[in-house]
Parts: C-alpha cells; structure tokens; sequence
C-alpha cells in the first residue's frame, strides 16, 4: 500500500499544512496511508494527537524517504529534495520561475513534481485549484488588514455628531483575490474602484458593487485559460496615469495583478504612492513576485509619504487553519486522480496532471521552465 507523508513546513512564515484530519479521510478514501511529521500541523492549531485520532500516522521527518507520495504547501529546500526517494511523487507550490535551482534539483533527483500553481483552471479541476482556494483568503484577509490599519471608518457613518464619509479603495486585479476583495470591501461599507485588463472582469466587479477604472485599449488583454497577457509599456503608462487620479482620492490600495509565471508588473510607482493622500494604506499581494508597488519589500512594512505599503504575500497563511483545510482539500482532489485502491497510476495524458507535470523521469518536463533553466525565455 502507498503512503503520502506530510512533512512540517520550514519555511519562515508558512504556517500552513497540506492534510488536515478532515482532508486525511478524503486521502484514505483512495486507500492511500497516510503519515504526517510530528509537529506539522502545530501553526494551525492541529495536533499530532487530532491526526492520529483522524487514521493518520504520526512520523518523524526521515519516514519522507520511505513515501511514495510527498505533499507539502511551500516548495522544499535543497536538503529537502535530496531527503526524497527517486520517483517520490511531490504536490506542491514551487513558483518555478522564482526557485530555479530546486525545480532543477527535483529534475535531477527524478521527482514527479505536480506543481499547484500550474493546474489548469479548468471547470474539471476546481476543486484542486489551490491557487484560487488561497487567494480566496489573501483577497479577504487584505481588506481586513487594510481597515485595520487604516485610521478611518471603512462605511458611510451619519450621526448627531456629523456625518463620515465612507473610505475609497482602489483594488488593482481583478483575479480571485481581487474580486474577493471587492467584496469584502463592499460589505464593509468602503467605495470600491477597481482595474483590470481583462474584459471580463468588468462585468464582474460591477456585479459586487465596484466601479471599473476604464483604461481605453484597443486590444483585449485576455490571454490563455482567462489569465491576462502581459501589457505593454504603452497601456501600462496610461493605466498608471489614470490610476494616479483615482489614488489622489484613495484611502487604501490592494493590488493583485499577476502575470503567471513572470515578475508582477509594477502599478504603482513612487509618484503615485505620494498623490494618495497621507495616512494611506498599500496591501501588495503580488510581493513575492517583486510587488506591484514599486516601494513594496517582502520582509515588512515601507512608510513613505505618510502612506504605509505592507507586503501581502503571506495573507493566506495569516489564517492558517482554514488555508490549511482549504488546501487540504484541494490535495486530497488531486490524490483521487492518481490513487485508486492504494495503487498509483499517474496518467499523463490526463489534462489536469500534465498541466501541472514540472518534473518528471529526471527532465524538466514544463515548457517555459526548462526555457529558463536553458536561460532562454524570461
Ligand atoms: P492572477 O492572480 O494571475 O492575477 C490577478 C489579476 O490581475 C487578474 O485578473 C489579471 O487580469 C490582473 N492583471 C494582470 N495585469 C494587470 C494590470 N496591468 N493591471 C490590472 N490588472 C492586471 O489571476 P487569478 O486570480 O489567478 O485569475 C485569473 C483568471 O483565471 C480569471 O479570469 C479567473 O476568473 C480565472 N479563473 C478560472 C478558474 C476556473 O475556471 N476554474 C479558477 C480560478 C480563476
């Protein structure tokens, strides 16, 4: 019988897990076995005890060498793939353009790497796509930072004592995190302006109550799978110098923008950031990607002009227990694709495995990352 280990995270700041007791009977549901590293779930509040009162075993990190199957939130360290058996099965976040190295060491070690970010958003897939289960939450937890450190009311106060006029927020993308934030935003009273460059999103953002920032183009800026193209030099001009009127009037800004696999691109230069008026607030979502605000830094906050820019790229693991079931979740889904009875085929014809497929048989097996690995492409 195949077994999936769950190690504990060691990331500084990851406090999330990939199994849950609740995701460990979906897991067992396929036969699996499954063992979690003592310890892994202490962050969100799960202890070894609820997982081996869930059917799991607990393990120390070493019983890794001996799964057939590995899944785990945040890429693994170098040690970390050297610590897996050749033809170890691993789930997980790699950000392939950002970790070079590791997804060259996964190759090497002749891991079948299933990357999460690079599931197809197909209907097929959903409930495996992490990337939206997580920035579900990102979107959510960004607005509730934002009127946290706000020194405003979010909502439209009128009073005996005089009337506040409710906050503006610009939410810049459109994406899961973006919509939920538009949401999130709306319910709690805040004028919501949001800008995307895909038509679609239109619609969407009026269907939460936002109000769309038109950047005039003459090209639909929707690229593969509903994911946007990267924007040219051009548009990205008149975006931001329309976007700096918005932000003249703006209490906080939650940007999002993502270009998959490539650098985030940058909305919010310097000079913008100082026509919003002081006290402001900036969450960047995209920090991790280089930040879609020029002043953001990933290790904390950036005060400049009285506005102050947080990096937003751990929002998700700021409420590890539900990220973790959540993720949990969409682990087991990808679990019941390949295991059945406790037997492992992995298919890769299947759509779903072999958009994800980063390595496999000892090769880089995703187009754009062996490009760069050749230090072709970008
Ligand atoms: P993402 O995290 O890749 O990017 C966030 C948003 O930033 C996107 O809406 C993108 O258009 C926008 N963006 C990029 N460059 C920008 C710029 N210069 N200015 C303003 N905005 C910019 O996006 P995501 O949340 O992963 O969603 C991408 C798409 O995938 C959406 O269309 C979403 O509806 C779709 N989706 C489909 C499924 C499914 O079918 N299963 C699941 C999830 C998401």
């Amino acid at each position: 019988m195949a077994t999936i280990f769950i190690p504990q995270e060691r990331v500084a700041g990851e406090r999330r897990v990939a199994a849950t007791p609740s995701s460990i009977g979906k897991l067992q549901r396929t036969g699996i076995d499954v063992a979690v590293q003592s310890g892994a779930g202490a962050h969100a509040r799960i202890a070894d005890d609820d997982y081996l009162a869930a059917g799991a075993q607990v393990a120390e990190a070493s019983a890794m060498a001996d799964a057939a199957v590995v899944a785990r939130v945040a890429p693994p360290s170098l040690d970390e793939v050297a610590a897996l058996a050749p033809g170890t099965i691993l789930l997980c976040f790699v950000a392939p353009h950002r970790n070079p190295e590791v997804v060259g060491a996964l190759a090497e070690r002749g891991v079948t790497t299933l990357a999460m970010e690079l599931v197809p958003r197909i209907s097929r897939a959903q409930s495996i796509d992490a990337l939206s289960s997580q920035a579900n939450i990102s979107g959510y937890r960004a607005v509730i930072a934002a009127a946290y450190e706000l020194d405003k009311y979010f909502p439209l106060f009128m009073t005996a004592a005089g009337t506040i006029k409710p906050a503006t927020l610009v939410v810049l993308g459109a994406g899961v995190a973006g919509l939920q934030a538009v949401a999130t935003g709306r319910r709690l009273g805040a004028v919501v302006k949001v800008s995307d460059i895909r038509e679609a999103a239109k619609q969407e953002v009026a269907s939460l109550g936002g109000t769309f920032i038109d950047v005039p183009s003459d090209e639909d800026l929707t690229g593969e799978g509903g994911y946007a193209k990267e924007a040219g030099e051009d548009f990205l001009s008149r975006q931001r110098r329309i976007l700096t009127e918005h932000l003249s009037t703006a209490h906080a800004a939650i940007t999002t923008a993502q270009i998959p696999g490539r650098p985030a691109p940058l909305l919010l230069t310097t000079e913008m950031v100082e026509a919003m008026p002081p006290g402001g607030v900036v969450i960047d979502l995209a920090a991790a990607d280089g930040g879609n605000c020029e002043l953001t830094e990933t290790t904390g906050v950036v005060e400049h002009h009285g506005i102050r820019i947080l990096p937003g790229h751990e929002l998700a693991s700021a409420m590890p227990a539900e990220a973790s079931a959540m993720y949990g979740n969409n682990i087991a889904a990808f679990v019941e694709l390949f295991v059945t009875e406790g037997a492992i085929t992995l298919d890769l014809d299947d759509e779903v495995v072999a958009g994800a497929l980063l390595t496999h048989d000892g090769e880089v097996a995703h187009t754009r990352t062996a490009e760069l690995l050749r230090g072709e492409g970008r």
